[in-house]
C-alpha cells in the first residue's frame, strides 16, 4: 500500500480505480509558411471554431453546475477575442513566417508566463486559462480530440493538473474524485470539483503507473492510498458507508423549503470564513451566507489586505452564491483574534478592549478600504454588510456617515455598486437595551450569541475553567434574544442569529415562537436544522 497526504479541497470518500488523465499536451512543430495572410485566415477559422466550442461547453456547464460556474467558458471566449492575444499570434505568423499552431502555442506560453509572474492571485489563476484556450485552438488546427473521455466505469481522476474545460467535459457520472499534483484551492477547477460534489485532493506527487490500480481518496484527512491492504480498505469502506448515510439525509432535504408546518418561512443561511467555505454552504443547500467573518482575510496575511485583494474575495463569494444573500461582517479584530501588523497595545482585558468596530472607527483608513471593496463587490451579487460589537446609536450614525462618504467617492469615480442592506450584530447587552432605537437605523439585526453570552454572564468565552458554569441557555440570554426580536420587528427590521446558539436544535422551537427570521449556522448544520424547522410549529411567532 502506498500512502500520501496532500491538501483536501473538497470532503468526501472515494474508493475506485485510478484513471491517469493525460494532459494531451501538444508537441507543436514549428513550420515555415510562405503566405502569412492565408495562415492568419486559417488561425481565424480555428479561433471561431474554438469560440463555438466554448459556447457549447458553456451550455453544458450551465445545466450541470450553474450559471456562475459556467461563466469561466464565457471568460475563455472573451480571452480569444482579446486584441493583445490576437495581435501577438498574427505578429508571430507575419514576422517569423511560422505556422499558426506554433504562433498560438508561443503566444499561450508568453501570456501564461506573464500572468503567473503577477502578484495578484486573480491574474495568476488566469495563467492556466490562457494556456487552456491556446491548447484548444492548437487542437483544432492539428485536428486533435479534446473530449475528456475517461472510460466507462466510475474512476478517480489522477492528473498533474486539470484545466476547467477538461474537468467540465468529463462525464460526471463516471467521476469519483480528483487527485492532482498541482492546482490551487481557489482555481476554477477546484471550484468546479467542489460544485460537482466530488472529493478532491491537491499536492499529491502523482505516478503514471497507478493507472488502473485500486485507490482510496479521503477528502476529510487529505489522504490518498494506492493498493490499500484489506484492513485499511474495510475501514475506508465503513467510512464511505457512514458518509453515504448522512448524504441520504442531505439529499432528502436539498431543495426543500425551510418552512414550519404552520407556514412560517425561515432564512436558513451558513457561516463562512473564506471563499473555500462557500462549497460547504452550497453543497448543504444554504439559502445564503449569514456571516462571512472577514477578519480571517486579515489573519492569514502579514500586512493589510489591499482593497483589490478584498474586492476579489468578496466578489467571488457573491458570484458563487449567485444572487443569494451574502452578509459580510466588517473586520472583527481584537480579543482572541490578534494581528501583529495592527500594532495594537497589549491590554489587561482584550475582550473588553480595543476591538472590532472600535478599531474601525478610530482608524477610518482601514475601515474605508474594506467598505470600498465591499461596495464594489456588491455590483456582483446580493451583498449585505454588518458591523460587529455595536454598543450605541452614535456608532451606527458615524458608520452611516462613513458609508455615505464611500458611496459618494465611488459615484465620483464612476464605480458601480448594488443595493446593500446594512445591519449590526447584537452581541453586547448595551445593543440589546438600545435595540428599539438601533432598529430605526438599520435593515437587520444579527444576534451574536457567542459574545452576547460572555458579556451577559460576565464569563470569558475562552476560559476553560468556567466551562461547567457557562450556560448559553441562561434565561437572561434568551430574554435578550426575545427583546431584540420584538424591538426589531416594531421597526420592520429583520432579526437573525449567527452565533452558535442558532444551530442548537433544542432551542429551535423557542426561537421560532419568538419570531426569528433567520438562522445562520455552520454549513454542515444546515440540513439537520432544516429538518427540525420543517417539523416544528412557529405558533405565534411572526416574521418581518
Ligand atoms: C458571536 O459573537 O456570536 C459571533 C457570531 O461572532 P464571533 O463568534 O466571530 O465573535
Ligand atoms: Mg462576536
Amino acid at each position: 500500500m502506498e500512502e500520501y497526504t496532500g491538501k483536501a479541497i473538497f470532503r468526501g470518500i472515494a474508493i475506485g480505480k485510478v484513471c491517469f488523465y493525460e494532459k494531451g499536451e501538444q508537441m507543436v512543430k514549428r513550420g515555415r509558411i510562405e503566405n502569412a495572410e492565408e495562415e492568419i485566415a486559417r488561425y481565424e477559422r480555428a479561433r471561431e471554431k474554438a469560440v463555438q466550442e466554448l459556447g457549447a461547453l458553456y451550455d453544458k456547464a450551465l445545466k450541470e453546475v450553474g450559471e456562475v460556474n459556467a461563466a469561466i467558458f464565457e471568460v475563455h471566449a472573451m480571452m480569444l477575442d482579446d486584441d493583445d492575444y490576437n495581435d501577438s499570434v498574427k505578429n508571430i505568423i507575419t514576422s517569423q513566417k511560422v505556422n499558426a499552431e506554433y504562433a498560438v502555442a508561443a503566444t499561450g506560453d508568453n501570456f501564461s508566463k506573464m500572468f503567473s509572474g503577477m502578484e495578484d492571485d486573480y491574474f495568476r489563476a488566469r495563467a492556466a486559462d490562457v494556456k487552456d484556450i491556446s491548447e484548444r485552438v492548437v487542437s483544432i488546427l492539428t485536428n486533435r480530440d479534446r473530449t475528456g473521455y475517461v472510460g466507462d466505469e466510475p474512476v478517480i481522476i489522477v492528473a498533474e493538473d486539470l484545466a476547467p474545460s477538461e474537468t467540465v467535459q468529463m462525464d460526471k457520472s463516471k467521476l469519483l474524485a480528483f487527485v492532482t499534483e498541482h492546482g490551487s484551492s481557489n482555481s476554477h477547477t477546484a471550484i468546479l470539483a467542489r460544485t460537482m460534489n466530488n472529493p478532491a485532493l491537491i499536492g499529491i506527487p502523482i505516478k503514471k503507473e497507478w493507472n488502473g490500480k485500486l485507490a482510496v481518496v479521503d477528502g476529510y484527512t487529505g489522504t490518498f492510498l494506492v493498493d490499500p491492504d484489506q484492513e485499511t480498505l474495510a475501514q475506508m469502506e465503513a467510512k464511505l458507508q457512514a458518509d453515504q448515510e448522512s448524504a441520504r439525509l442531505l439529499l432528502q432535504l436539498k431543495g426543500k423549503e425551510t418552512v414550519t408546518p404552520d407556514g412560517k418561512k425561515i432564512r436558513l443561511y451558513a457561516n463562512i470564513g473564506s471563499v473555500a467555505d462557500v462549497a460547504g454552504a452550497l453543497s448543504n443547500d444554504a439559502e445564503g451566507i449569514g456571516l462571512f467573518r472577514s477578519e480571517f482575510l486579515y489573519l492569514e496575511k502579514s500586512d493589510y489586505p489591499t482593497e483589490e485583494e478584498q474586492f476579489q474575495v468578496y466578489r467571488q463569494v457573491a458570484e458563487l452564491m449567485a444572487g443569494r444573500k451574502v452578509i459580510i461582517r466588517t473586520l472583527d479584530i481584537g480579543a482572541d483574534k490578534q494581528v501583529d501588523y495592527f500594532n495594537l497595545d497589549k491590554e489587561e482585558n482584550p475582550a473588553l478592549g480595543f476591538r472590532a468596530i472600535r478599531i474601525c472607527l478610530t482608524r477610518p483608513e482601514i475601515f474605508k478600504t474594506q467598505l470600498r471593496a465591499l461596495f464594489r463587490a456588491s455590483a456582483y451579487g446580493n451583498i449585505g454588510i454588518m458591523f460587529p460589537m455595536i454598543i450605541s446609536v452614535q456608532e451606527v450614525l458615524k458608520i452611516k456617515e462613513i458609508v455615505a462618504g464611500v458611496k459618494k467617492e465611488l459615484d465620483e469615480q464612476g464605480m458601480k455598486y448594488g443595493d446593500v442592506e446594512l445591519g449590526i450584530m447584537i452581541e453586547t447587552p448595551a445593543a440589546v437595551m438600545m435595540s428599539d432605537e438601533l432598529a430605526k437605523e438599520v435593515d437587520f439585526f444579527s444576534i451574536g450569541t457567542n459574545d452576547l453570552t460572555q458579556y451577559t454572564l460576565a464569563m470569558d468565552r475562552q476560559n476553560a475553567s468556567l466551562e461547567s458554569m457557562y450556560d448559553p441557555h441562561h434565561p437572561a440570554v434568551l430574554r435578550m434574544i426575545r427583546m431584540v426580536i420584538e424591538n426589531g420587528h416594531k421597526e420592520n427590521c429583520w432579526v437573525g442569529i449567527c452565533g452558535e446558539l442558532g444551530a442548537d436544535t433544542t432551542l429551535t422551537k423557542e426561537f421560532l415562537e419568538m419570531g426569528i427570521d433567520e438562522l445562520s449556522v455552520s454549513p454542515s448544520c444546515v440540513l439537520g436544522l432544516r429538518k427540525v424547522i420543517r417539523e416544528t410549529k412557529a405558533g405565534t411567532g411572526t416574521a418581518v
